[in-house]
């Protein structure tokens, strides 16, 4: 059988040793240290903001977004209905309640014009929106940032996929007032696992880094006047991160050239692309592709899916809505005109391979496994 082609799969270069043998050398191994702060300081800068906090995981910068939020029981937070569980799940540890935005076709991300019915239908209870960029690829973002001025709560942006997108020259990551990025092992760069808080609220990210080592008072002794957690992310982790970050735009623009790849190749198919709008330049995680409606039934993601299973490759559907999964079974869902976006996508859509260790020939052969099937 032909060496297994991944949906997506950590790609390492060297230098990732380098910055973690550091660690063992000087014995910071435990707890924090230099590969941390710096680790920090160098996503700050190429983000452009202000400063970030490294954590285990990116859920957990979304937990703790959500809580310097002031999310608290019985507050409703209008979240992306298309994503991963980790956008929408860190709303429950603070005792929220998730309602979910249906998307829009020209991104698959949150539609504004649902957004602002949830704003108007749950005003007053409203503490915070999240919205998650799919598969890297940026939401409407100057409409959603200026819902959430005008209505007064806070913008929570999940650019846990979208590491190193832009919109309109500015990166993803910096439009909520506090942003997740995850390092996850799938993810454009990994540090195996980890993420980080970002924002340009200095004063919200000492928060953090307060509030993810157990929330310790300044005594000599353990005093706790607040319930604290234990996220923060470990210097040898950080220490892979340096070295990935130092291949960001490597990756980025390998990414690119396998969405181009399957989007030349799907030209005269009925398929379409996972779609972005012209201003914004997505890094092109994972490369989607939907059947349309006139080809669907004949050939289905899931006959795609098992083709592809079957000589070894990976592929895999799209997010299961948020608003179709049983946990939120009674968590209210607001959509525009009845027309249920996520669900569609999801029924029509699936994740092609998009690792960057992918060669053209193998690329090649995945196109043609699924140009077989139409
Ligand atoms: C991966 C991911 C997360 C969570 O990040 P972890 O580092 O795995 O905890 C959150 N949101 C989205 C959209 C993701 O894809």
């Amino acid at each position: 059988m032909a060496e297994k082609i991944w949906l997506s799969s950590p790609t390492m270069h060297g230098e990732e040793q380098k910055f973690v043998k550091e660690a063992f050398d000087t014995n910071w191994v435990a707890p924090l240290g230099k590969n941390v702060t710096e680790f920090e300081n160098e996503i700050a800068r190429y983000i452009g903001c202000r400063a970030a906090a490294a954590m285990t995981a990116g859920t957990h910068a979304l937990h703790l977004a959500f809580k310097l939020a002031g999310v608290t029981s019985g507050d409703v937070v209008l979240c992306s209905d298309l994503t991963f569980a980790a956008t929408v799940n860190p709303v429950s540890y603070e005792g929220g309640v998730q309602v979910f935005i249906d998307s829009e076709r020209e991104t698959w991300n949150m539609n504004p014009e649902a957004l602002e019915e949830g704003l108007k239908k749950y005003n007053g209870r409203v503490k915070a929106v999240v919205v998650a960029n799919l598969y890297g690829t940026p939401a409407k973002l100057d409409e959603i940032v200026e819902l959430c001025d005008r209505y007064n709560v806070v913008l929570i942006e999940d650019a846990a996929e979208s590491l190193s997108a832009t919109y309109k020259g500015r990166q993803t990551g910096t439009f909520g007032r506090y942003n997740a990025i995850s390092f996850n092992g799938n993810k454009i760069i990994t540090t195996s696992g980890g993420g980080m808080f970002l924002s340009d609220d200095e004063e919200a990210v000492q928060k953090v880094r307060f509030y993810s080592t157990q929330a310790r008072d300044p005594a000599p002794w353990y005093q706790h006047s607040e319930i604290g957690n234990n996220y923060r992310m470990s210097n040898i982790v950080a220490g892979i991160g340096r070295g990935q970050l130092l291949h960001l735009d490597e990756h980025k623009s390998l990414k690119k050239a396998i969405y181009e790849r399957y989007e030349r190749a799907f030209a005269d198919m009925p398929v379409t692309m996972n779609p972005y709008l012209p201003y914004t330049e997505p890094n092109f995680w994972l490369s989607c592709i939907t059947i349309d409606n006139d080809a669907m039934g004949s050939v289905t993601p899931e006959k795609i899916r098992l083709a592809l299973e079957a000589e070894n490759i990976e592929a895999r559907p799209i997010w299961k809505p948020m608003h179709m999964q049983p946990v939120y079974a009674n968590n209210d869902y607001i959509t525009v005109n009845g027309d249920d976006v996520g669900a569609d996508i999801f029924e029509r859509g699936i994740c092609l391979p998009s690792d960057i260790k992918m060669t053209e020939e193998q690329q090649e052969r995945v196109i043609k496994i699924i140009k077989g099937l139409f």
